[in-house]
């Protein structure tokens, strides 16, 4: 199912959560809300759900608005970080709840309900602890259980909010690894919620970035990291250098160097100016090569394996920065703490 939500406004008495949103998600796409805690992601989840009432704005599926339909109406799945099960009652039981508590009318035989929850079990690999309670399972069988009762009802969407937020490194990247396979057998459109870049970039089709209630940049997850829309979805999704300069005359003047801009309506007068850099695009060299380049010293060299990180100061203005080499062209400069390199700056953005 297709999801659209228009020019959404969300407040909290007087606080507003989410400015004027708007966000298409195709169907059977894997959509990631990435965005820093309090941005608003899982407000915006819950208005999808049905959850929450928005002020203004409209929630359509496939087209039809469903603002103001109920959460059952909606018929989507939702798993958030702590979704509890009843610890009562037995993995089976938790599974088939949502079946179990049909109206007759609509309610599957009991055979039918056996058959579905061992085949779910059999989706999320959980076959054979039926019969456990979820006290008896760890944190990521737990979370794969609360994926399955919400899978159980056939649910036209799912939302998950930080669904493995609550677990260890090692155990999210194998549920992520996870979800990818299921959403690749299920099709299902799946909206995720998550603080965290890495995770966003590794699942998703479509990357919505989010930051204080509004949406910064939609795309995927190539195009964001690459051509991130402004100095936040930039800095959200990386590590990021920032060189300070200045703008006169329409050129920015960094150290040395001076570059062409299409900034015309800045002439006669003079303006800061921030090029940005990923610390991996940042290249040295020993000399100068042309006049794009600043000088800096080697504060402080890291060994991280594959890849040597060097902490770096500008002679120029003193400002810090970092840059990453892969070994073998870290041993060809055969660089030195405290000596001074070239670093060039021709892949500098503005
Ligand atoms: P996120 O999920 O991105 O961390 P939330 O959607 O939970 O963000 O919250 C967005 C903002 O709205 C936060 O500043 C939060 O404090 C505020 N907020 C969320 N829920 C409520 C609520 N029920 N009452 C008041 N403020 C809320
Ligand atoms: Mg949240």
């Amino acid at each position: 199912m297709s999801i659209e939500v228009v020019n959404i406004t969300k407040s909290y008495k007087n606080f507003t959560a989410l400015h004027n949103v708007s966000l298409q998600i195709p169907e059977g796409e894997l959509v990631a809300l990435l965005g820093p805690s309090g941005s608003g992601k899982t407000t915006l989840l819950r208005l999808i759900a049905g959850l929450e009432q928005p002020e203004e704005g409209a929630i359509l599926f496939h087209g039809e608005d469903n603002t103001n339909r109920d959460v059952r109406e909606r018929q989507g799945g939702v798993v958030f970080q702590h979704y509890a099960l009843f610890r009562h009652m037995t993995i089976f039981d938790n599974i088939a709840f949502g079946l179990a508590v049909r109206n007759r009318k609509t309610r599957p035989t009991k055979q039918e309900i056996k058959e579905r929850v061992h085949s779910l079990l059999r989706l999320v690999q959980l076959d054979g602890l039926a019969h456990r309670y979820p006290s008896q399972l760890s944190g990521g069988q737990r979370q794969r259980v609360a994926l399955a009762r919400a899978l159980a009802v056939e649910p036209k969407f799912l939302l998950l909010d930080e669904p493995f937020g609550a677990l260890d490194t090692k155990v999210r990247q194998e549920l992520r690894r996870w979800l990818r396979h299921l959403h690749e057998k299920l099709g299902l459109t799946i909206l995720f919620v998550t603080h965290d870049q890495e995770e966003a970039m590794e699942l998703a089709d479509q990357v919505v970035v989010m930051n204080e209630g509004r949406v910064e940049q939609v795309g995927s997850p190539e195009e964001i990291y690459n051509h991130p829309a402004n100095p936040f979805v930039y800095s959200f999704l990386g590590r990021v250098n920032l060189f300070r300069g200045r703008v006169r005359d329409g050129k920015v003047r960094l150290g040395e160097a001076e570059f062409d801009t299409e900034w015309e309506n800045l002439r006669g007068g003079e303006w800061p100016a921030v090029g940005y850099m990923r610390p991996h695009d940042v290249e040295i060299a020993l000399a100068a090569q042309d006049s794009k380049f600043v000088q800096a010293q080697i504060q402080h060299i890291s060994l991280l394996g594959p890849i040597i990180r060097l902490d770096l100061k500008r002679l120029d203005t003193g400002e810090l920065f970092e840059a990453e080499l892969t070994r073998q062209r870290f041993c060809e400069l055969d660089l030195q703490e405290k000596s001074t390199v070239f670093v060039k700056l021709n892949n500098l953005a503005f």
